[in-house]
């Protein structure tokens, strides 16, 4: 079985060689490496250039945007990803609890914008702001990324199915899937198409993916073997 975390920070690992040889030994070949802001681009592209099972992704998450100053970002933003084209973009988002949603909603929509004009993935954070985010994609439907990706994902089942029948969306699950608590992600789950699931650790160590792989194959009543082969087709989609 194969396998492939599709969304990390092994920019905080202690050890980056050591754990991602550790994974590989249970069989995740490969992870992708998300950016939380400007001063830590650098790293997760020296991580992804390091590491060859490590594809990085850069951007803005929802509680960073304080750390802007002005549009320079962008500009740099942009000139990265246009110098380096395995770079996607991540992660980015709206946030409930960050409290200037404008500028949120300001930082966010650049960054769509720039995976779409370059046509670079997008990994996407939402945490209770699920209307703001409907209504930034339905401002550009005709103007998204290609491949979004919903990444830890932990709306209901109404919200799954608008993001992939209206925006094409996958689905990433996080170890979020293994708490017994979280109905209402456990029942979006069961019915979400299993052709547009990825798995994620959204920590520092990519193995931890397994389990949540077990998870969703306990969800879906399929064989984890069955279900490893099916995500990981997904994830090579998205590559
Ligand atoms: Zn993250």
């Amino acid at each position: 079985m194969k396998y492939i975390d599709v969304h990390c920070h092994l920019q905080n690992a202690d050890n980056i060689g050591a754990t991602l040889n550790a994974a590989q030994s249970v069989g995740v070949c490969g992870a992708i490496c998300n950016a939380t802001a400007p001063d830590d681009w650098a790293r997760v592209r020296q991580i992804a250039r390091e590491y060859k099972s490590v594809r990085g992704a850069i951007g803005v998450h929802p509680w960073r945007i304080h750390d802007l100053s002005g549009d320079a970002w962008a500009r740099d933003m942009y000139d990265i990803l246009c110098d380096n084209p395995d770079l996607m973009i991540g992660e980015c988002g709206l946030d409930k609890f960050h409290p200037d949603m404008s500028q949120q909603l300001n930082v966010f929509n650049t960054q769509l914008q720039m995976a779409a004009e370059l046509g670079r993935p997008v990994f996407i954070h939402c945490v209770g702001a699920w209307d703001k985010m409907f209504q930034i994609l339905k401002s550009r439907k005709s103007h998204l990324p290609m491949i979004m990706v919903a990444h830890a994902f932990n709306g209901s089942a109404e919200i799954l199915t608008r993001l992939i029948n209206e925006y094409n969306f996958y689905i990433s699950a996080s170890p979020m899937i293994l708490d017994n608590r979280r109905t209402r992600l456990l029942d979006a789950m069961r019915g979400a198409p299993i052709n547009r699931i990825l798995i994620e650790s959204d920590g520092t160590n990519p193995a931890d993916v397994i389990s949540v792989a077990g998870r969703v194959a306990d969800i879906k009543n399929v064989a984890q073997s069955e279900i490893a082969d099916i995500i990981y087709k997904n994830t090579i989609g998205i590559l």
